[in-house]
């Protein structure tokens, strides 16, 4: 079976909630909305269609075959034999699948969006309190001790913050391993936040 024919069989065979639910993408209980995989978001704004899906917000717009190949890392040829070797089994390739590597792919996958939550995560906590610190420095007398300690921290937080937000993933992955080494981070009190409510007072 050639595999022009494979990618025929796959696309009147099966549908984008099949393929979503191989690739352990979480599905909604009712509705059709999912959380976007190709960008950050805490909403679900990816509507899926029976052989597509569409996000809303970044206009991400694919069929099974790319769905696939994005959410594996896969090259296109790679994601047809991929489904085939999910849906259509005891087909036989005239190439091979390297599952192993897949699994590795999966698991970069997981780490480096573990790491994007933390950057993102830590990056509004120093925000907040780099802001704290400047509203001190505004409202303190210049002789109390929170107005000192506010001129401390607003140097190392605006160091820290722009490795956050300039840095790449390598230097996210440093910060991380220092943070926890010398605050113990992210065992670091969390600060509380006026904003979305998730937090209460007391
Ligand atoms: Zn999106």
């Amino acid at each position: 079976m050639i595999i022009r024919d494979i990618k025929e069989t796959l696309k009147n065979t099966i549908e984008m909630r099949d393929v979503l639910k191989a690739l352990n993408i979480n599905l909604p209980g009712h509705g059709n909305k999912i959380k976007c995989f190709a960008h950050e978001e805490k909403n679900p704004s990816m509507q899926i269609y029976q052989n597509r899906v569409y996000c809303f917000t970044c206009q991400f717009s694919e069929d099974l075959f790319g769905v696939t190949s994005k959410v594996l890392n896969l090259s296109f040829p790679d994601s047809i034999k991929w489904l085939a070797s999910q849906f259509m089994p005891g087909l036989q390739f005239d190439g091979h699948i390297d599952y192993e590597a897949i699994a590795q792919i999966k698991l970069q996958r997981a780490a480096s969006e573990g790491l994007q939550i933390w950057r993102n995560n830590t990056y509004h906590r120093l925000c907040e309190l780099f802001r704290a610190t400047q509203e001190a420095k505004r409202t303190l007398k210049p002789d109390t001790i929170g107005f000192f300690v506010a001129c401390q921290l607003e140097g190392p937080l605006d160091y820290l913050t722009d490795i956050l937000n300039f840095g790449n993933e390598l230097d996210w992955s440093e910060l991380r391993q220092q943070m926890e080494a010398s605050w113990g981070y992210p065992g670091y009190p969390e600060l509380k936040s006026a904003k979305g409510g998730s937090r209460h007072a007391g």
